[in-house]
């Protein structure tokens, strides 16, 4: 088989890259700081709005880390999670010595379901322990039901930490993911919609939690001509070379949000006339979805035993990837003695849900390939 590869989300560099990279050397900038980690934080400052200040980490996962510092959570406190997410959301409450409690996901945005998180907190509070924190997580892209969750945390009084890794460029009544929480976090991995190659951003509501960022994330140097420490620090901050390549990316950010749902758009036409599939989608003009993956549903009572696993198989056949959603950290052998709050939503979706090539760089020619594998299947 010699048919080129068709990814599930591959880097889409702009162009621009290369230039904020040639400036780091000619500067001699090769370090985690320098004019391109200020650009790149002031170009997402001002793209996110809401005058939020943001450090440029090593990852997404180094962001929540972070957040959970600065919220003070330590050993024995418990911090609610969405349990249908990438493990990168719940790993950094055990870095802490903290405890996840997991929730389930509602059917409309695939996040976290506002029921069954009131149920775990009235339950958890029940027990003597007043959840310390809500990793909320926008997945593939799609706002969670922000309103709701916020109301919630706000009557409890528990700081929520939005994972918008997925997110950068998708908003909620006109604001932008990431903005909502007491901490956002982002991520430029590889896969994700912009990429610096690797890399993160803690977003914070002033300048001054940033600054904490900073410091912890540069090893805690108190202010002393020699290496001076009273807290624990750590090496998480952005390098200068991988924010130029923040700042190109930044220049094409909204160009390939329009990209990737054109794909959604593209899936949408298809799956429309499928009866059993059901894609994810925008539930109200509230929400705005960067569509960073487009994921789909198949029930296979319906589509004529027609699963998402049968699927993916015969799109791998033809080099075409795709990949099971998520799967529920509260049945991930690492995660499973901890407490889950929900039904079955999240484990259902996990079940039968397949995530397409949505990446911004599929060509016409890839879109056939793949509509001629979803007509010979359906
Ligand atoms: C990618 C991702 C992260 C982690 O980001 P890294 O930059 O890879 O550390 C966290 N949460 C979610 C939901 C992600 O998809």
């Amino acid at each position: 088989m010699n048919k080129p590869k068709i990814w599930l989300s591959s880097p889409h560099m702009g162009g621009g890259e290369q230039k904020y990279i040639k400036e780091a050397f000619a500067a001699n900038w090769v370090a985690p700081l320098g004019p391109n980690v200020t650009g790149f934080e002031h170009d997402l400052e001002t793209y996110l709005g809401k005058e939020m200040s943001v450090a440029a980490l090593s990852s997404g996962t180094a962001a929540l880390h972070l957040a959970l510092l600065l919220l003070g959570i330590q050993h024995g406190d418990e911090v609610i999670c969405q349990s249908f997410t990438f493990s990168a959301s719940a790993n950094p409450i055990v870095y802490v010595g903290a405890a996840p409690v997991f929730i389930d996901s509602e059917r409309d945005t695939w996040n976290m379901c506002p029921i069954a998180l009131e149920q775990a907190i009235v339950d958890r509070i029940a027990k003597g322990k007043i959840p310390t924190a809500i990793v909320l997580v926008h997945l593939y892209g799609m706002p969670a039901k922000l309103e709701e969750i916020l109301e919630l945390a706000k009557r409890y009084n528990i700081p929520v930490i939005e994972d918008a890794a997925e997110a950068l460029g998708s908003s909620y009544k006109g604001q932008k993911c990431g903005t909502f929480g007491d901490f956002g976090i982002l991520s430029f991995n590889g896969n994700k919609i912009i990429t610096t190659s690797g890399g993160g951003a803690l977003v914070a509501s002033s300048k001054e939690l940033k600054d904490k960022a900073v410091f912890l994330a540069t090893q805690a140097r108190d202010v002393a001509p020699h290496y001076q420490h009273s807290h624990i620090g750590y090496n998480y901050r952005m390098s200068n070379i991988l924010a130029g390549i923040g700042r190109g990316q930044m220049e094409v950010l909204e160009a390939h949000i329009d990209l990737r749902r054109g794909m959604h758009q593209f899936y949408d036409n298809y799956f429309k006339n499928i009866r059993g599939a059901t894609l994810l989608k925008e539930p109200t003009d509230a929400y705005f979805s960067n569509h960073w993956l487009s994921a789909v549903i198949l029930d296979p009572a319906i589509c004529n035993g027609k699963s998402s696993e049968k699927l993916r198989l015969v799109l791998e056949a033809e080099n075409i990837e795709s990949r099971p959603l998520w799967k529920p950290m509260h049945l991930q052998p690492i995660f499973e003695s901890y407490p889950y709050y929900g039904e079955k939503t999240a484990e259902q979706l996990f079940n039968n849900g397949l995530c397409l090539p949505s990446g911004s760089n599929l060509t016409t020619l890839d879109k056939e390939r793949i509509l001629k594998v979803f007509n010979a299947f359906f």
